[in-house]
């Protein structure tokens, strides 16, 4: 099996050994199959016996022999963490359309409301989302002067750097938007922050008021006008953000779809406390924290959606067939007020299996050690479903009889095997 390269994820998976059942009979919200189920995922991942694995072996001299464990690829997994960033930033970068610019807007909620959006977080989190998109388009058709809609990537993010609740969003917004009336483009080149705040706080308020109608929402809502007179915080990236989406694509990644802490920066865990640090965007710094063991799962499980939760949406313009129709038009007025607009967007393909082995240990897993081939697959087995491959019953069959060759694999993205018998798709490390 190929362990994930040299970072400790036992002392994370330990914690949760020895303190998951103690956390549930504190915390009867996560006591629930869901995320029991999680728990249990992370627990077995990278083990091949309980996960399932590939055997690959060399067709040519069939000395050479690889096994590879089947991820879990659970939210909560700090292991599978890489890859899922990975893949986001792909998926992300896909979205962002060349001569567009797009600008990051990071909307938050004030201290004394993270406490109702925690209890109620189910009902208020969709409604949020709606809340930020219609600000951004309020915001600009004020400046502009006109209807605007802007096309909005919005990914709802609900923990800060040191793993604490504090929900918030990150907008990448196109910089204007489609005025219906008059079938154009408007590019809007600034907003000023004072409405922005505003424009974010009344719509968060009145959607809070709204949903949860208890007197003591009521008295926060009234306690956030007088208190926050001047909005809720708002923060516009500055500069030219948009010349390289495939770097804003990946900031955005590393710090709004990694976990709240990543393997590495654990520190220390005595059985009772853990010690963890992080970089802190306040100050700057690497701070360090010391908690204790319920505090730390709790930090870490809390960030987890509920079942079916999409964080990430298209919104407005940007929604996939609309945003199609008017990228022409939205790159022509660009054209006009910024000269030639540069900037292709790279889309990067999700890394395979073998391409992140290679590049963390310049090895690659897949080539034969003794003759220098391709390996192939050889054998595929789940712990539910048994062997769902064998490629020595395959060739007894007479798999090759009339083939003359047969191509190597080369790990390309994008595919999936389905086994014979039907009902599960498996993601393949090494395949997909
Ligand atoms: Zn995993
Ligand atoms: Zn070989």
């Amino acid at each position: 099996m190929i362990a994930a390269p040299s970072q400790d994820g036992n002392v994370f998976q330990q914690i949760f050994v020895e303190h998951w059942d103690g956390f549930k009979r504190i915390y009867p919200r996560y006591n629930k199959p869901y995320y029991d189920g999680l728990v249990d995922k992370m627990l077995a991942c990278g083990d091949p016996e309980r996960m399932g694995y590939i055997e690959y072996r060399c067709l040519h001299c069939g000395e050479g022999t690889q096994r590879v464990s089947m991820s879990c690829k659970s939210s909560l997994c700090l292991r599978c963490a890489k890859v899922y960033v990975d893949n986001w930033v792909s998926q992300v970068s896909q979205m962002l359309h060349a001569g567009v610019i797009y600008r990051h807007i990071v909307l938050t909620v004030p201290e004394i409301l993270r406490k109702t959006l925690y209890q109620q977080s189910q009902a208020l989190l969709s409604p949020c989302r709606r809340c930020g998109v219609q600000c951004l388009d309020d915001a600009f058709s004020r400046v502009s002067g006109k209807n605007l809609r802007g096309g909005y990537i919005v990914v709802i993010q609900i923990h800060g750097r040191n793993g604490q609740y504090n929900p918030h969003l990150h907008c990448i917004a196109t910089s204007g938007g489609w005025d219906q009336e008059a079938k154009q483009w408007v590019h809007v080149d600034y907003v000023p922050y004072p409405m922005l705040r505003k424009k974010w706080q009344w719509p968060r308020l009145t959607m809070l008021r709204q949903t949860v109608k208890t007197k003591e929402s009521h008295r926060l809502v009234d306690a956030c006008y007088t208190r926050y007179r001047e909005g809720f915080v708002t923060h516009v990236q500055k500069g030219d953000v948009p010349s390289r989406y495939q770097s804003l694509a990946t900031y955005l990644a590393t710090y709004v779809v990694s976990p709240p802490i990543s393997l590495r920066r654990i520190d220390r865990y005595d059985g009772d406390s853990v010690t963890y640090h992080y970089r802190s965007h306040k100050t700057e710094r690497v701070e360090r924290e010391t908690v204790d063991v319920y505090t730390f799962i709790g930090r870490m499980v809390q960030h987890i959606f509920s079942k079916g939760f999409q964080r990430i949406r298209y919104d407005g313009v940007q929604a996939t067939k609309t945003f199609a129709k008017l990228k022409g038009l939205i790159q022509e007025a660009l054209a006009k007020v910024q000269g030639i607009i540069k900037g292709a967007i790279k889309i990067i393909a999700p890394l395979t299996y073998r391409q992140r082995y290679q590049r963390s240990t310049g090895h690659d897993p897949l080539r034969c050690p003794h003759c220098h081939s391709d390996m192939g697959v050889w054998r595929i087995w789940h712990p539910t479903y048994g062997v769902i491959h064998d490629e020595l019953e395959a060739i007894r069959r007479g798999k090759y009889a009339s083939q003359a060759s047969r191509a190597a694999p080369t790990g390309e993205p994008g595919r999936t095997l389905w086994p014979a018998s039907g009902g599960i798709s498996l993601s393949l490390p090494g395949l997909q």
